[in-house]
């Protein structure tokens, strides 16, 4: 299982993975952290990320960025609607009504619905993952803004499923970030400590967050979070563009925002200009050159004047940072720091107001731009059993009060109920109880319209069916988990129906339900709630009184049931059988299954044609490399092995070449390019061989010498009678003799020839044959001359250091005959030593 973590930022995405060493976060195939949340589209492929981004002016209708906020939305939606002004590309209405983005690709025009846009990032996220692991990734963590609603969180998990990714959890990138303060922390309070309090501040490209954290050992608690999801650095971009669109119009007359490519070029500058001001109080100039209808631009600005024009976004910063303290009733003194995160949160006059609200110098302990990647990391870690992380159980919240709705069976209209208050724990499970007759739906939604940043409350409708009432005619009791996932997702995962059984003749009956009143009060506990079990368990006792609540809401029947009997007499026991109910979802937005099987199938079809697309364009690279390589070459280091007749060929082919892949060859099919290359080469490479042969061919010759000429010197050394050699057998080495003699001859007679031979032509003797005759010689002679010394019977009193090194020349590794030791080696040995140090022949 791969551990992996990804933000997914409305700008830039980090991908963090773990590894043994640790949570790393790991760069693209540019060598660069951070990814461009980009996609551009191609005649022929698509290129996603640090590449669609240096296409966002060249191909700007076609180049998609600032998506992350289209999810989960109906084309009709005011945010989209107010969004098609400031991006170039176009967007469009789905068949199912949400977003869509219209572009030119594979020479079409295609609409790609957003959760295919996000996919397709991903995709390129994981392939960056999967380099940096050198294995497949699927399972990981994905971050999302903590205020992202029901149908804007199942949209990015549609995208994750698209790109192939099994996303265990959705991750509030607020909450990742707590994560990655947190767990490193060594001295946080004891679990029943007063917990220390953290303020966490997020500001990105598109929004504005901040949490509030209660830390202990081995655990964190999200208290409570606020936002604001119009304020990041792309408002400060656009305050910048708009004010330069106003000036360039009055200065240069130009209407900036009819030309896409000017107001993407404008976007970049502003840009810059405004993180130039991070860092520096004086004017500071704009110039753009060749800006629009050949016309060079050039302003200035400084903070000041920045601040002074964006007061407006400036006084935003206090109010969520307000809802925080006033949701918690913590006062500033309860602050332990206040840690500011996300890449907007460099905008001094940001820091400041943040700072002078909490009265507080800022912590920036946490990297800035990576914090949120690297808690999507550790939690991925922490939900895999093949890591092992320290314990830490972490508690969300849930940022929204979600209400039920249904028809009441007294026909008193519709009924109501909060059941998952504001800032109320997630992940988090609840059992409902209803006594009906027939099947029943439940209508799910956000009951404060007002704090949503989105323009529609509504959750989904849950249909239970299968309600029949029971065998004595009374009302059913019918049981409904509802739950708050690990994504953050609202869903109803189970029903049931408590069947009541009659009881066989003569058989006593028993209880096998807990007594209704129980049962209707208790709340369960998800189990898939990780390690956040212990603080879960504290809340169910407040709990109880909202299901009480409800119940006495849901129930007219059981008033009915409970009349039946006097207070006072003891319950009959019943048996009873559960029945699980099916449950038809309709959820706001959500992608029909088929939908996203087309979708998946569509991503691995465009997989492949980029991958198709790219071993063309390296074949055709290939065959440009080799010319211009060849080019050079042919009056450099290759000119001497090469005649003029056939260099002036080879030229003149080299140079129709670079013209072709101009013109005819600019666009061709991979085989073809494979072709040209081979045809190239055809001619190029025989001059190379000889180039390598020449260049290797004296180093191969130096070899063999140097070998002959050690065999030489052990058939000398036996023939004065050394001692070294004096158990070798005559035979053998006069063998040796002749074959060094006759190698010897050989190699001299091959010298001879090449040195007559032109190096315009084929070599009189390869670099091959030399080597063979070295391997000849090493096999033929190599047994004789290292065949070991018998050995000597030793002194009995010096028997105690027989297996110990002699003279420290033991050498483990050596053995008769291993290549690696150098020749000559016998000259020096001790002839104690002689098993091991005998001479040994190098080979290649
Ligand atoms: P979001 O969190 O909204 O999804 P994101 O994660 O892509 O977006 P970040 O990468 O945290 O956003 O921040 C990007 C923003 O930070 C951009 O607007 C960028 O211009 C701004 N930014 C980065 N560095 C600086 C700086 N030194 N001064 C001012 N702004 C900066
Ligand atoms: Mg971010």
């Amino acid at each position: 299982m791969s551990v992996v973590g990804f933000d997914v930022g409305f700008q830039s995405c980090y991908v963090a993975v773990a590894r043994a060493g640790g949570i790393e976060t790991v760069a693209n195939e540019y060598s660069d952290r951070s990814t461009p949340a980009c996609v551009s589209f191609g005649p022929r492929n698509r290129s996603i990320g640090a590449a669609a981004k240096s296409q966002v002016v060249s191909n700007c209708t076609n180049t998609v960025q600032g998506f992350k906020r289209f999810h989960g939305r109906a084309y009709t939606d005011p945010y989209i609607q107010s969004s098609k002004p400031s991006v170039v590309y176009d967007l469009a209405q789905m068949p199912s009504g949400t977003t869509g983005i219209k572009v030119r690709y594979m020479e079409e025009e295609k609409v790609f619905s957003i959760e295919q846009v996000t996919g397709m990032l991903l995709t390129k996220l994981k392939e960056t993952a999967e380099s940096a692991l050198k294995k497949p990734v699927a399972d990981c963590v994905i971050s999302v803004p903590s205020f992202f609603t029901d149908a804007e969180r199942r949209s990015v998990i549609d995208a994750a499923q698209i790109a192939g990714l099994n996303c265990l959890r959705l991750m509030n990138e607020t909450t990742a970030v707590t994560l990655a303060y947190g767990i490193y922390k060594q001295d946080l309070p004891a679990p029943e400590e007063k917990p220390r309090t953290v303020v966490f501040v997020d500001v990105g490209h598109s929004a504005y967050q901040v949490s509030v954290c209660a830390f202990n050992k081995g655990k964190l608690k999200i208290l409570a979070t606020a936002f604001d999801s119009e304020l990041g650095g792309k408002a400060f971009d656009e305050f910048l563009v708009n004010h330069f669109c106003e000036e360039f119009a009055k200065k240069y007359k130009l209407d900036v925002k009819t030309k896409p490519k000017a107001l993407v070029r404008l976007y970049q500058e502003c840009e810059k200009l405004k993180k130039l001001m991070s860092a520096n109080c004086s004017d500071l100039p704009l110039n753009i050159e060749c800006f629009m209808n050949d016309i060079d631009v050039s302003a200035k600005l400084n903070r000041g004047q920045f601040e002074e024009m964006c007061a407006g976004l400036l006084a935003r910063v206090e109010a969520p940072l307000r809802s925080v303290m006033e949701q918690t009733k913590l006062k500033k003194e309860d602050i332990y720091a206040v840690e500011i995160v996300g890449g907007a949160s460099r905008i001094p006059a940001i820091k400041e107001r943040v700072s002078k609200f909490f009265g507080k110098e800022l912590s920036t302990t946490l990297n800035a731009d990576e914090a949120v990647a690297r808690g999507c990391a550790l939690q991925c870690a922490i939900l895999s059993p093949a890591f092992k992380v320290r314990e830490f159980s972490i508690t969300d919240v849930t940022p929204y009060p979600i209400s039920l709705k249904w028809n009441s069976a007294a026909e008193e209209g519709l009924s109501d109920c909060e059941v998952f208050p504001k800032n109320h724990a997630a992940p988090f499970s609840k059992v409902l109880t209803f006594y009906r007759r027939e099947p029943f739906s439940l209508d799910a939604y956000y009951n404060t319209p007002k704090e949503l940043p989105y323009p529609d409350p509504t959750i989904g409708q849950f249909m239970i069916q299968n309600v029949v009432p029971q065998a004595s005619g009374e009302s059913s009791k019918v049981k409904v988990k509802v739950r708050i996932n690990v994504h953050g997702v609202f869903s109803v995962s189970s029903a049931s129906l408590v069947e009541v059984l009659k009881p066989a003749e003569g058989e006593e009956p028993m209880e096998t339900e807990p007594a209704a009143k129980e049962e209707e009060s208790k709340m369960q506990v998800d189990p898939d709630q990780q390690k956040a079990q212990g603080d879960n368990q504290k809340e169910n006792g407040d709990k109880k009184s909202e299901t009480e609540d409800m119940e006495t809401t849901t129930e007219d029947a059981k008033q009915e049931k409970k009349t039946d009997q006097p207070p006072q007499a003891k319950k009959p026991k019943v048996k009873t059988k559960i029945v699980e109910l099916p449950i038809d979802n309709s959820l706001h937005w959500q992608l029909a299954n088929d939908t996203l099987n087309l979708f998946v199938e569509s991503e691995g079809k465009m997989i492949m044609q980029d991958k198709l697309e790219k071993e063309r364009n390296d074949a055709k690279n290939n065959v440009e490399e080799y010319v211009y390589e060849m080019r050079g070459k042919l009056h450099g280091a290759l000119e001497k092995f090469v005649g003029e007749a056939d260099r002036d060929t080879f030229s003149l082919k080299l140079e129709d070449t670079e013209n072709w892949l101009y013109e005819d060859g600019e666009d061709q099919q991979k085989q073809v390019y494979i072709d040209k290359l081979a045809e190239l080469k055809n001619l190029g490479q025989p001059i190379q061989d000889r180039y390598m042969e020449a260049e290797e061919r004296p180093k191969a010759f130096d070899h063999l010498g140097k070998q002959i000429q050690q065999y030489m010197k052990v058939v000398e050394a036996y023939k004065t009678k050394e001692e070294l050699y004096d158990h070798l057998d005559e035979a053998d080495v006069d063998k040796v003799d002749k074959l060094a003699s006759d190698a010897m001859i050989w190699m001299n007679s091959k010298m001879n020839q090449q040195s007559k031979q032109n190096l315009t032509l084929e070599p009189a003797v390869k670099v091959t044959e030399i080597q063979a005759k070295i391997k000849e010689l090493f096999s033929a002679c190599n047994p004789v001359v290292s065949k070991p010394k018998p050995k000597v019977e030793p002194p009995k009193e010096e028997k105690g250091e027989q297996n110990g090194p002699v003279n420290g020349q033991e050498d483990p590794d050596a053995q008769p005959g291993s290549p690696e030791k150098t020749p000559g080696a016998a000259d020096t040995a001790h002839p104690e030593t002689a098993e091991k140090k005998l001479p040994e022949m190098d080979i290649d």
